[in-house]
């Protein structure tokens, strides 16, 4: 016999192991077949190393001894979720890699009160009869926007979708070959005019489109004139893009629906200098487009959702859409949503939704906390200063819109930026930060203030783990 083979035979078997008291322990915490699987791992690891001739018989023994410990472990990793909270101090109000917007703490209560039990969703509670979940946000938006409709699907792509397939299946649709766009996350227009069925045709050239381009481009085959904003692009220096109410003028003419994909849902015009650019979906309709599509998690600070406003026709004709049953959100986003609107209702919103309350933040608002910040950090082993710089609106909202800020940026004083970067995206609670010349950034008009102490906590920790490293040396 070789001695792999004698080392081999110490292993135990699953079943005697399955005896032994701490195992016991773990199955009364965990499903048998889990603990089962997991001790089958384990033991094929070990075989692995015996094999490999990387085990001695001493070592071995540890490892078996330490068989309930490793195991669980083990299945304490594969249990726990993989989706958990991050602290954004990358600037990016609305990023779509940490979620797009965060909602209120009270939206949150909302969304966990229909949640966990039964709710009128689809119940008139005046009637006992069945009603339509879209009551729970249609009055409100229509008399927020001064609109006749509204109805609400997944996200904004399948508002576009929907809207595109239930009024021009098979038929033209007029789109600016200046906004031909892709939207991230692979949300193209013209693969989306070809997946809803409709022809795609196109106007003007990229960076010149005219009244009489889209004129000249009607024909009896045309169902609709689609404009989308340039969410995420500008198109500048020798540019045209007939005026709103030229379009408006065209499609009553022509007695062809007029759509605006309105991309970030900034819900009324705002007087931030760096949204006085970004039109309003209330701006939009009041100017005559018909129908109005938008996200409910960009500028509008909602949840996940896509938005469908204007004339009632319109909206009819795509809840009919059997389509619409494949895109409809759950009592969760109505809970959510419901609550976004009111806030827009009674006035409260630029002061208790996060993404409008970040947006006008006042500069001296983030250097306060950033020096608050940067006191707690400076160290032996980290050192900060403040610096003027820019956060960004993201999401697909005013391109190129900075909003002015303070950063902390922070050094290491032995280590790399980049380990630094690292480390703090291994944090108990991971922090997102940029790099800038060498420097760490953390732009705290993303951070909400109770995180601070976590991302102090995460740079202490930081700092021992340093030191450990340090005295292995
Ligand atoms: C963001 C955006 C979309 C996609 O919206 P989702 O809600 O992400 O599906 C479509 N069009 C425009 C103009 C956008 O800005």
């Amino acid at each position: 016999m070789s001695a792999d083979s004698q080392i081999l035979q110490r292993l135990p078997s699953v079943s005697k192991l399955l005896q032994e008291d701490s195992v016991q322990a773990l199955i009364d915490l965990y499903s048998r077949e889990l603990v089962v699987e997991g001790i089958q791992e384990y033991l094929e690891e070990l075989r692995t190393e015996i094999q490999e001739g990387q085990l001695s018989d001493q070592v071995l023994s540890e490892r078996i001894d330490s068989l309930d410990s490793t195991v669980r472990s083990k299945l304490e990793q594969r249990l726990a979720p993989s989706l958990g909270k991050v602290i954004n101090a990358s600037g990016v109000i609305i990023h779509t890699n940490v979620g797009r917007a965060p909602l209120a703490p009270e939206a949150a209560e909302a969304i966990q009160a229909v949640a966990t039990g039964y709710s009128n969703l689809e119940y008139n509670l005046e009637t006992g009869k069945r009603g339509h979940r879209d009551l729970h946000f249609e009055e409100r938006i229509c008399r927020l926007l001064s609109c006749q409709a509204a109805s609400v699907c997944n996200n904004n792509a399948a508002a576009v979708l929907l809207i595109l397939n239930t009024l021009a299946r098979n038929k033209n649709v007029l789109v600016s070959r200046g906004e031909l766009v892709e939207i991230g996350g692979s949300f193209r227009i013209p693969a989306i005019m070809e997946r809803s069925g409709v022809i795609l045709k196109e106007v003007g050239t990229t960076n010149k489109t005219k009244i009489s381009d889209y004129r000249e481009a009607i024909d009896q085959d045309t169902a609709l004139i689609l404009r989308v904003h340039p969410s995420n692009y500008k198109i500048i220096g020798f540019t045209h893009r007939p005026e709103l109410s030229e379009l408006v003028e065209l499609a009553r003419e022509s007695k062809i629906p007029l759509v605006e994909d309105a991309g970030s849902g900034l819900l009324f015009s705002s007087s931030h200098p760096f949204l006085r650019e970004e039109p309003s979906v209330q701006s939009v309709l009041a100017e005559g487009v018909d129908l109005v599509c938008f996200s409910g998690d960009k500028l509008l600070g909602g949840p996940q959702a896509g938005i469908m406003v204007g004339q009632k026709e319109l909206v009819d004709a795509i809840r009919r859409n059997p389509l619409m049953r494949a895109c409809r959100v759950d009592k969760m986003s109505y809970a959510a949503l419901e609550w976004t609107l009111i806030q827009y209702d009674n006035g409260n919103y630029t002061k208790v939704i996060p993404v409008q309350r970040m947006l006008s933040a006042p500069a001296e608002e983030i250097q306060t906390r950033a020096q608050r910040l940067g006191k707690l950090l400076d160290s032996e082993v980290f050192s900060s200063e403040i610096k003027a710089g820019f956060s960004l609106i993201g999401g697909g909202s005013a391109p190129e819109e900075q909003i002015p800020t303070y950063v902390l940026a922070v050094t290491s004083k032995q280590h790399s930026v980049n380990e630094l970067e690292r480390q703090l995206r291994k944090s108990p609670t991971p922090v997102i930060a940029r790099i800038e010349n060498d420097q760490l950034i953390l732009d705290l008009r993303t951070v909400f203030p109770e995180q601070e102490d976590l991302i102090v906590s995460a740079f202490a920790e930081i700092a021992s783990r340093f030191a450990e490293i340090a005295s292995r040396k």
